[in-house]
């Protein structure tokens, strides 16, 4: 296993030698202890990325194709490997695991062949002694910073597009989960990505903010690519003016998933299952507010509440786990404050609505699938991210009622909505203020496709080709005197 810094393409312990715990969420159990970066560490990493860009950018296109792909051969390899490290490190059952593997690579398989289409253009000329051209060009290094909640997936679909366009890397994964991360790399370090051309560095909370402080400052550093909070994606805006990166940044969502009463009522229950309990609610496209139409509400409640009830929870080991442990105490804490709140302002617990703590589930951190009715805009699970296995349902009665409600959030990531109203699809999909819409789908990210939010949820999309463009200048040449 992993556990050190990778630097220009050697494995060290952080200068200082320092070192953090990483922890089992469903036990609290030691998984390893890992070297805790610093501010010396980070710029150690900068220095080698800086140094490796010109030999990478120059390489073809082609040949760093092939490199991604014989990293994903390599991923595809260890699926199994890396599914256990992922589910020990950050707690979801080992079957969700094996899928962030098989998903994560599939965003490395999609940038390893899009990074040989990173097209440029020829303008018609103005005049016929000119010519005009368009080119891309890597935007040379990127620091990515990502959360715990998919500590494969959140990883690869951002240095996927950056190697494969031609930039350098360094990296800090979530404090919680850095273990997958350094796997990966290891192994990308094996398809044969040259020293220096892919660095990390794990920190903890506290050492955080030191290391990718460094990176903001560092004028070589053109790039910072961002997954987590929206609080911590701001401050990387304000920070990195002063050097002018570009940046993308995914940050929290606030999901609204509406049924409308002309909706597949079966349809949208199978839909928001898939939606809200992947990863056990810990997900930024995770549905925070249901929308149930009054002509509906009782039959999707009730055959949604037969579903929650049956959701079995317990640590990833569990073959038949289906939710796993929250990733740690102040998670729990969050999700009970939630409930207590919306309970103190009259919703109503059908299922769940407490802790779990049985012979399976014999943690600190089980919380158990839950379903509340009568959920209204003043309670704090209507404002914020709950970011578990909670359901809140609310009621409404027309459309524009409903559209309004659930534009009525400073975020804009996903949002949801079931319907066989072929002109209301067109209505609603138009009228949801969010980057990302599931029209009857629960389950909508692609590798081919864009992701990514507006208002605060952030800006710039990862997959797709516009997740290549933003690895990507685009620079113009003109040339004169023919
Ligand atoms: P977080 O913002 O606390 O942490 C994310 C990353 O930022 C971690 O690597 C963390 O170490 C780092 N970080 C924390 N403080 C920092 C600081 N002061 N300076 C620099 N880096 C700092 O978020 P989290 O709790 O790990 O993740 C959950 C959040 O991520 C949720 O809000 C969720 O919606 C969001 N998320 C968004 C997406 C998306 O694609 N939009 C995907 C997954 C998660």
């Amino acid at each position: 296993m992993e556990t050190q810094n990778c630097i220009g393409g050697r494995w060290q312990a952080a200068r200082d030698g320092r070192e953090f715990d990483v922890r089992n969420p469903a036990d609290d159990s030691l998984v390893a202890r890992v070297a805790d970066g610093g501010a010396a560490d980070a710029r150690l990493a900068a220095d080698a990325a800086a140094q490796a860009l010109p030999a990478w950018k120059a390489r073809t296109a082609r040949e760093r194709c092939l490199v991604l792909k014989k990293w994903q051969a390599l991923v595809e390899r260890d699926v199994e490997r890396l599914a256990a490290l992922i589910s020990r490190e950050q707690g979801k059952p080992l079957a969700e695991s094996r899928g962030e593997i098989a998903y994560s690579n599939a965003y490395i398989e999609w940038f390893a062949e899009e990074g040989v289409r990173a097209y440029g253009e020829v303008i018609p000329t103005p005049a016929a002694s000119k010519r005009l051209m368009v080119v891309r060009e890597a935007v040379g290094v990127v620091a990515v910073v990502t959360p715990w909640n998919f500590p494969a997936a959140m990883i690869a679909r951002k240095i996927a597009p950056a190697l494969a366009a031609g930039c350098t890397v360094v990296a800090k994964p979530a404090e919680d989960t850095p273990l997958t991360a350094l796997a990966l790399v290891k192994l990308a370090e094996e398809a044969g990505v040259p020293p220096g051309v892919l660095n990390i560095i794990p920190a903890s909370r506290e050492r955080t903010p030191e290391v990718v402080g460094e990176w903001l400052a560092d004028g070589r550093v053109r790039k910072i690519s961002f997954t987590g909070s929206t609080p911590v994606g701001k401050l990387l805006a304000r920070e990195s003016a002063a050097t002018l990166k570009k940046l993308s940044l995914e940050l929290g969502g606030n999901a609204a998933f509406i049924v409308f009463e002309d909706a597949d009522i079966p349809a949208a229950v199978e839909g928001l299952m898939a939606a809200k309990f992947r990863n056990g609610g810990q997900t930024c496209v995770s549905p925070n507010r249901v929308y149930v139409h009054d002509s509906v509400h009782d039959r999707f409640v009730d055959k949604l509440a037969a579903r929650v009830g049956a959701l079995r929870v317990g640590p990833a080991t569990w073959p038949q786990a289906e939710i796993g442990p929250m990733i740690n105490a102040r998670a729990v804490e969050k999700i009970e404050r939630h409930v207590a709140d919306a309970v103190a302002r009259g919703a109503k617990v059908v299922v769940g609505g407490q802790r779990v703590r049985s012979d399976v589930a014999n943690g600190p951190n089980y919380y158990a699938p839950t379903v509340l009715t009568g959920a209204t805009r003043e309670m704090a699970l209507s404002g914020e991210e709950t970011f578990g296995p909670v359901v809140p349902v609310f009621r409404f009665a027309t459309e524009e009622e409903v559209v309004g409600e659930a534009n009525d959030t400073p975020y804009g990531l996903a949002g949801y909505f079931f319907s066989n109203d072929v002109r209301r699809i067109w209505r609603v999909a138009s009228a949801l203020e969010t980057g990302l819409v599931g029209i009857n789908e629960g389950a909508i990210a692609a590798p081919a496709a864009p992701f990514g939010g507006v208002k605060e949820s952030g800006y710039g999309r990862e997959g797709s080709h516009w997740g290549l463009d933003e690895y990507l200048h685009t620079k113009y040449l003109c040339q004169g005197n023919l």
